[in-house]
C-alpha cells in the first residue's frame, strides 16, 4: 500500500513542479510517519524515502535506533522546552520553533553538545486561535533575536494551514508565508538568509508546491489514516 501511495504522491509532486516551472529537486518530500510502525517506514525507504517527519520526541528516540543511520529525521510537531535536551543532535531539522524561549533553549542545548541546530520558524499564517506558531507580525522580531544565537541556523519558515475542503482556499496562506520569507530576507539581517518553506500536507501539498514549498509534509497520503490509542 505504501509503495502504491508513494507512486501517486510522487506523480502529483512532479506535476505540480512542472506546472509551476520548478525543478523536482527543489522539493523534499517528508514522509510523516507519526503513529506508524517501522515496518511501514521500511517499505517507504525501499521506495526511496530518506526523510521522515515525526511530532513526538519519544517516538523519534524509539524509532531511530531501529532504522539506518542515513535517515533524516524532522521534528515537525510542537516542541516543549523540557524535551529539547533529548532531541538535541538527534534530528536534521526542527520545523516548529514557535517562541523565543524555545529558540533560547535549543541554542543552549546545542551549544552544550557543540552542534548547530537547523530550524524553521513556525508561523500561524492564517491566524487560527487553535494553532501554535508566531503571528506574522511577530516573526521578524523573533528572527532578529535568533540571528544572534551562535548555535542556531534559521533556514526558513513553516506553517500548518487550516483544514479546508477545497485546497485552493489555502493558496493565499502559502503565498503569504512566501511573501513573509522574501520580506524578512530583504531586511538583510546578519546571519539570516532563509531558503526553506515547509508547507503543504496531504490535502494541499500540490498547491503549496505551486506557491514555493521546499518541504511538503505528507502523512495520510502515504501511510493511510492514523489511529490514536484512546
Ligand atoms: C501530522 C502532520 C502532518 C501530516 O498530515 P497529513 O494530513 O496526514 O498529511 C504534517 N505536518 C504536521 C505538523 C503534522 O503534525
Amino acid at each position: 500500500m505504501v509503495t502504491e501511495h508513494l507512486k501517486i504522491v510522487e506523480q502529483n509532486i512532479a506535476r505540480a513542479c512542472e506546472q509551476s516551472g520548478r525543478n523536482r529537486k527543489e522539493v523534499t518530500l517528508i514522509a510523516v510517519s507519526k503513529t506508524k510502525p517501522v515496518e511501514m517506514m521500511e517499505e517507504a525507504m525501499a521506495a526511496g524515502i530518506r526523510t521522515f517527519g515525526e511530532n513526538k520526541v519519544q517516538e523519534i528516540l524509539k524509532k531511530k535506533p531501529l532504522l539506518p543511520d542515513d535517515i533524516n529525521w524532522h521534528m515537525i510537531g510542537h516542541l516543549q522546552r523540557n524535551k529539547v535536551r533529548q532531541i538535541a543532535g538527534n534530528v536534521s531539522m526542527i520545523h516548529s520553533v514557535d517562541s523565543l524561549r524555545l529558540a533560547e533553549q535549543i541554542q543552549k542545548e546545542y551549544e552544550a553538545i557543540g552542534k548547530m541546530a537547523d530550524v524553521l520558524i513556525e508561523v500561524n499564517i492564517a491566524r487560527e486561535e487553535t494553532k501554535f506558531g508566531l503571528m506574522p507580525e511577530e516573526t521578524e522580531t523573533v528572527i532578529r533575536e535568533t540571528a544572534k544565537m551562535s548555535h542556531l541556523n534559521v533556514r526558513g519558515l513553516m506553517t500548518i494551514a487550516p483544514y479546508v475542503d477545497d485546497p485552493e482556499e489555502n493558496r493565499i496562506h502559502f503565498r503569504n508565508l512566501r511573501k513573509l520569507l522574501v520580506d524578512i530576507n530583504g531586511k538583510n539581517i546578519d546571519n539570516i538568509s532563509m531558503t526553506e518553506l515547509s508547507m503543504g500536507m496531504t490535502g494541499d501539498y500540490e498547491i503549496a508546491i505551486e506557491e514555493g514549498a521546499t518541504f511538503v509534509r505528507v502523512g495520510t497520503g502515504i501511510f493511510g489514516s492514523r489511529q490514536y490509542a484512546k
